[in-house]
């Protein structure tokens, strides 16, 4: 089974084609980061007349990758939601036309479940039952699967999203964007434990808040300026990215502690964080697990993660009508 993919709900324009769900013929992605950059963020209008002039040559890459023609295909998915209007548009009205003019089935797929399917491409043996924390630009949920199919949703973020943290402060200290990489890149020449920002506890529960901390941050840095010291911003984000782990992690090992699983997975653009990854595979040590993160190129935005998706869909004939909307908020 041969299903080409589309994602364009935010700044990269991607097609893949996968093979029997798992098996990545081709992953074309497109960033638009340095479109973006010099706005300090993505600007949909920019992003969704981009992916109107990148779509077309990105598909045919993918195909000519895989060395395969449009009549080889057996469906075309593409990511209906979470995302951006604009960009959300583009690939779903590519993916309808697509599915018209061949005859083939249209699959909706749901970004963040994308995100997640991630892991299975690159490890496709993973043991369930299993944890996953999905953090991303827009998103942060601690999820429970039980198989590959069936899960439940333990925490999520009450405010902003674990990536939306990393970009906000690191725009706020003048750092660039997109904001995770330029904090860590910071954060390696700080040192984490200067400044004591607040870990957030939610009590009993599974939930993620970022905004005191984001709060917390912006009120250094102000109390600093008006006294006039010097604020050392590699080690303000080495602090900051230690406690935005901290909350992240715990909030981990806690479901780790109250679940029986067999296996942690990450996913999502923070999974790409260093530090998160070497402090889950820490604090793991002590429990008989198995811990799993996508490589970097599967973390972020690309095309084959919902292709994964698409594959499990398709063998439960979960077929989308051609009136399908693009749903901005879509949740898990
Ligand atoms: P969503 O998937 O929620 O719709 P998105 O697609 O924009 O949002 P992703 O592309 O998965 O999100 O991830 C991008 C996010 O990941 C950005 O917020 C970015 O700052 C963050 N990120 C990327 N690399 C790192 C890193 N090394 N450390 C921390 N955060 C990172
Ligand atoms: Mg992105
Ligand atoms: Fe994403």
């Amino acid at each position: 089974i041969y299903i080409l993919a589309l994602e364009s709900s935010c700044d990269e324009t991607a097609a893949s084609i996968n093979k029997n769900g798992l098996e990545v013929l081709a992953n074309v992605v497109s960033s638009q980061v340095d479109l973006h950059k010099k706005f300090g963020g993505v600007v949909p209008e920019i992003a969704s007349r981009k992916h109107l002039e990148l779509l077309l040559p990105v598909i045919d890459q993918a195909l000519a990758e895989a060395g395969l023609k449009f009549e080889d295909l057996d469906a075309v998915a593409a990511t209906y939601g979470p995302g951006l209007v604009g960009g959300l548009l583009v690939t779903l009205t590519a993916a309808k036309t697509i599915s018209l003019a061949l005859d083939i089935p249209l699959i909706g797929v749901n970004h963040i479940v994308g995100h997640i399917y991630a892991n299975f491409i690159a490890n496709p043996k993973i043991k369930k039952p299993l944890i996953c924390l999905t953090i991303s630009g827009g998103h942060s949920n601690l999820l429970y699967f039980e198989n590959l199919r069936g899960y439940k949703i333990l925490g999520k973020t009450i405010d902003d999203a674990a990536g939306e943290a990393f970009d906000k402060i690191s725009r706020f200290l003048g750092l660039g964007y997109p904001g995770g990489p330029e904090i860590e890149k910071a954060a390696l020449r700080g040192d984490p434990e200067s400044i004591d920002f607040p870990r957030a506890d939610l009590g009993n529960s599974y939930n993620f808040s970022f905004s005191g901390l984001k709060t917390a941050v912006m009120n250094y840095v102000n109390n600093e300026d008006q006294r006039g010291n010097r604020i050392d911003k590699n080690d303000l984000a080495a602090s900051f990215q230690a406690a935005v782990v901290d909350s992240l992690v715990a909030n981990l090992i806690k479901a780790v502690e109250n679940y029986e699983v067999q296996s942690v997975v990450l996913s999502g653009g923070v999974a790409a964080n260093q530090r998160l990854r070497k402090v889950i595979s820490k604090k793991l040590k002590s429990f008989n697990l198995d811990f799993y993160y996508p490589p970097l190129e599967l973390c972020t935005d690309n095309a084959a993660m919902i292709g994964a998706v698409a594959y499990y869909q398709y063998l439960e004939k979960d077929f989308a009508p051609l009136s399908l909307s693009a749903d901005p908020s879509l949740k898990l």
